[in-house]
């Protein structure tokens, strides 16, 4: 089971509703694991770790140039919408990092002078100083997180994760371009917000996958949602306490907003279980 967490906006609360769930549910599963898409991580795992395993490398594939075939008609930089070739005087240079390996390129060339080869660009690791299967992500410096990225990220999960195992998935609000791709790969998104408006807003713009939605909201919003006839959606309090347990990597001592993590364990895995 993969569980993801988008907040709408920056600051905390999400990683701080993710981490404190992550605990509980990890307390009941032998198989459990974190994978921080921000960094640092939560200061509930902040254990210093200097001891990192790689266990995934990002293999993208990226176009090579034949300099002996290539007439330099500028085809293949006319095509890549990512703009991720650029010519030069004697040749041309390409941007690994903007390329999606969509292999535009490639099909464009009359003369056969692009083929692709495999590029390390990045990879995963895991801690082995911590009890928490932290997992991080290192990209080589440029790359940024497209959905090709999320796609390998996921494969890798899927892969790396045992039978009865829970993944925990923390997203930074920044990544909106790839919301519906973790929509579409998680078991369940729990979408973080103290903006109705917002969580209106994205629930129903992802209308056909809202059963995997959850929706992570003050106490208000939620009668307002509920009136609206949303079934999964969970009160969360926030106060200074809960602020200052989560900077000070407690576990959140609140007990209201203990009771929210029960009830939101217990969709999770009572209604989306795979
Ligand atoms: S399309 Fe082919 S021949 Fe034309 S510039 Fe690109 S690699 Fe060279
Ligand atoms: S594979 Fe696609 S994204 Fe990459 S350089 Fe070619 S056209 Fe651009």
């Amino acid at each position: 089971m993969i569980v993801s967490i988008i907040g709408t906006r920056g600051g905390i609360g999400s990683t701080t509703l993710l981490s404190n769930l992550f605990v509980q549910v990890k307390n009941n599963e032998t198989s459990h694991g974190w994978l921080s898409l921000t960094s640092p991580f939560p200061p509930l795992f902040s254990e210093s770790s200097t001891n990192w395993k790689k266990v995934f490398s990002f293999k993208k594939n990226i176009p090579k140039w034949n300099n002996e075939k290539c007439t330099y008609c500028n085809d293949c930089v006319d095509i890549c919408v990512n703009k991720a070739i650029s010519p030069l005087p004697n040749g041309y240079n390409i941007y690994s990092e903007l390329c999606n390996s969509c292999k535009a390129c490639i099909s464009a060339c009359k003369n056969d002078a692009l083929k692709f080869e495999l590029n390390d660009v990045g990879f995963i690791e895991i801690s082995n100083d911590t009890n928490f299967n932290l997992h991080r992500i290192n990209l080589n410096e440029k790359e940024i997180i497209s959905t090709w990225h999320i796609k390998e990220i996921f494969s890798f999960l899927r892969a790396y994760k045992e039978k009865n195992s829970t993944f925990f998935i923390d997203i930074p609000s920044g990544l909106h371009e790839y919301w519906e791709e973790i929509l579409k790969l998680s078991s369940s998104v729990i979408i973080y917000s103290d903006d109705p408006f917002t969580s209106d807003l994205i629930y129903k713009s992802h209308s056909p996958r809202q059963a995997k939605l959850i929706l992570a909201i003050t106490a208000n919003s939620k009668t307002e949602f509920e009136k609206a006839g949303y079934s999964f959606a969970i009160s969360i309090p926030k106060n200074k306490i809960i602020a200052f347990d989560s900077i000070q990597g407690k576990i959140v001592t609140d007990i209201g907003f203990n009771n929210s993590i029960i009830n939101l364990k217990n969709i999770i895995l009572e209604k989306f279980p795979s």
